[in-house]
């Protein structure tokens, strides 16, 4: 069991697994899929809490050998500084973890949506957005891939559609793209997203 804290500092204990595997464990994959996973509802206040995570999601029908770092590691991820099994992917947080659980679900290439992702991370640039927006998908909508954009001013959630034909496109250019700049960088090492671009720019120029 683990603990967690309520703003309301009611500790609650919620029993996390170390390892998951999607293609036996059915209801851990429906709670990762309707975002239910691990969310306990405090007795005391009624909000919803979470424990930080660690624990290894395996999805060998999908190819998913991942390991999921909580959000206070991401720095350190960031710096190769954290533990991940060897032959493991990494993802930070629950965001990215269901994100990648809904990728899987609609057979898609995680790496070729990320290439779609970094575009619509441009374009929020150029939108004058928060350039801490964070961009998920979210699952598929009659040819559409939908994804969300949050962190936008106002606290808004934004909705972007992209035709499946761009996804198509980034899956057969894939390697192509993905040997240049700043494609190397983001499948480089275990942890393969384009979030960890704005890390290393800022990282380069303390350097100077
Ligand atoms: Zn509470």
């Amino acid at each position: 069991m683990t603990s967690v804290t309520c703003r309301c500092d009611t500790v609650i204990e919620v029993d996390v697994p170390e390892l998951a595997n999607l293609d036996s464990d059915r209801n851990i994959l429906s709670a990762l899929l309707d975002g239910s996973f691990l969310s306990s509802i405090c007795p005391r206040c009624g909000v919803a809490v979470r424990p930080e995570i660690a624990l290894r999601i395996t999805w060998p029908s999908k190819g998913l050998d991942a390991q999921v770092l909580p959000e206070l590691e991401r720095l350190s991820v960031y710096r190769d500084k954290a533990a991940i099994p060897s032959g493991c992917e990494a993802l930070v947080g629950y965001p990215e973890l269901f994100e990648r659980v809904r990728m899987l679900r609609d057979d898609l290439d995680p790496k070729a949506v990320e290439i779609l992702k970094y575009y619509l991370s441009e374009k929020a640039l150029e939108a004058e957005l928060d350039s801490e927006a964070a961009i998920l998908y979210n699952g598929l909508e009659s040819d559409k891939l939908v994804f969300h954009v949050l962190g936008l001013k106002a606290e808004q959630t934004g909705v972007v559609r992209l035709p499946v034909e761009s996804y198509r496109k980034a899956l057969t250019g894939f390697k192509e793209t993905s040997s240049k700049k700043p494609f190397i960088q983001v499948f480089k090492g275990p942890y393969k997203s384009v979030k960890k671009l704005g890390f290393l720019a800022d990282d380069t120029e303390d350097d100077r």
